[in-house]
């Protein structure tokens, strides 16, 4: 007799987009007439860098001709792509071996699948508001209790708040946790750790032997100086963390997907000496899972380096200066808003301490626009919307044009 993962039934709702695209579409059909300006989801909308699509291209050519032809790569990603990623770090003086890296289909399954590696009984810390995978990853790893409505959140997580009171970068637990992620630049408030933030995360997570699973999916997005792009910037943080990133927003490969994982050899844990987390993950990466698309790999390839590097560079620039606008526009009208700089959310604050599905249907009903609740994120979203600046610029711009005619706060 089959019996399911009950730890599934404790997953709260359903998941926050296909909600906001629920409510969008219920609306939508109320009102045929309105074009509706969509700000909610991190999915980027520009064409991909022209260096990119020409290394993908000759690669497709390649895989046409038997001579050229090939199948199946290594599981860990292509040699040339980890020695590149390799480069790519010293970037930021971080010195690692590219047998550390394992390039996969993107930083959503990585954040997902990592919690694998890991004991059920591990007690895990969690930004809030965070990023819904990790969340929801380790709800069906069976790390909590049951969704605690009155919270609104799990039992058995330590939630550690993200607030304007501390700028949206949480300090360490007072008490002992296994498992931390975090998340700079944040998704989603948009805000970014300093290296001491950083540090005081790594110290603690010496001491505790604790990991952090750190996702610096948007660490190309850092345009102010003193701020660490990878963990590995840290000292110590080796012995003590997991780097999750990603190509989806520094070069659009939303839809091309890949990305990698970084599971240093000196990483260790309560009873996992050094090199014992690389082989696992290196372990379970060669059973469950058969390498990322090797034309992506080599598009993956010309975004790092030259001018498929200086192309994604002004990709993200375009996407920043999306966020400069939104920032001024709803600050016009009155909005308290963070992020933006860094980063390309915007968090703002809903006005007269509305709750934020209150605030998303206003604004969604008096000027067309769509954002992300920050409930979705955790409780300490509530009083929060997240504003994309993933979208056409003309879209953008009216966007805050009809923010600022319609919305009356
Ligand atoms: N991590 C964070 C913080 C994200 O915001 C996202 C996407 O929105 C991802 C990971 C997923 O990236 P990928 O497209 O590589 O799966």
């Amino acid at each position: 007799m089959a019996t399911i993962n009950t730890n599934f039934q404790k997953l709260a709702s359903g998941y926050l987009f296909p909600e906001i695209a629920r409510r969008t579409a219920v609306w939508q059909k109320a009102h045929p007439e309105a074009k509706v300006l969509r700000l909610g989801i991190g999915n980027t909308t520009e064409a991909l860098p022209q260096a990119v699509c020409d290394a993908m291209k000759q690669k497709i050519d390649s895989l046409g001709n038997r001579n050229t032809y090939t199948g199946y790569g290594d599981e860990q990603g292509d040699t040339y792509l980890r020695d590149e990623l390799v480069s790519y770090y010293k970037r930021w003086g971080v010195e690692l071996q590219s047998t550390e890296f394992f390039v996969s289909d993107g930083a959503k399954s990585d954040a997902a699948n990592i919690q694998n590696l890991f004991g059920s009984d591990n007690v895990v810390a969690i930004q809030d508001p965070a990023y819904p995978v990790y969340v929801d990853s380790n709800v069906v790893g069976g790390r909590t209790g049951l969704f605690n409505k009155e919270r609104g959140c799990y039992d058995g997580f330590v939630y550690l708040s993200s607030t304007e009171e501390n700028g949206f970068i949480p300090t360490p637990p007072k008490q002992k946790v296994d498992l931390i992620y975090l998340c700079s630049p944040n998704n989603p408030t948009g805000s970014v750790a300093t290296y001491d933030q950083l540090k005081a995360f790594v110290d603690y997570a010496i001491e505790h032997k604790s990991v952090i699973i750190f996702d610096s999916a948007y660490s190309e997005y850092i345009t102010e100086e003193g701020y660490p792009r990878s963990i590995f910037e840290v000292e110590g943080a080796k012995r003590c963390a997991v780097e999750i990133n990603s190509f989806s927003k520094f070069s659009g490969f939303t839809g091309v997907r890949l990305g990698w994982t970084i599971v240093p050899k000196e990483l260790e844990c309560e009873n996992a000496e050094p090199g014992v987390l690389n082989a696992m993950w290196n372990r379970r990466q060669c059973t469950f899972f058969n390498g990322a698309s090797n034309i992506a790999q080599k598009g993956g390839y010309a975004a790092l380096h030259g001018e498929g590097y200086e192309q994604s560079r002004a990709l993200v620039a375009y996407y920043l200066e999306n966020a400069r606008i939104i920032r001024e526009g709803l600050t016009n009208v009155g909005l308290t808003v963070y992020g933006g700089v860094n980063s390309p959310y915007i968090w703002a604050k809903t006005p007269n301490g509305m709750e934020s599905w209150d605030f998303f249907d206003l604004l969604l009903d008096a000027c067309h626009v769509v954002v992300t609740p920050g409930s979705g994120f955790g409780p300490a979203g509530r009083h929060f919307v997240r504003v994309s600046s993933y979208g056409h610029r003309e879209q953008v711009v009216e966007a805050m044009r009809m923010i600022e005619e319609n919305l009356k706060i």
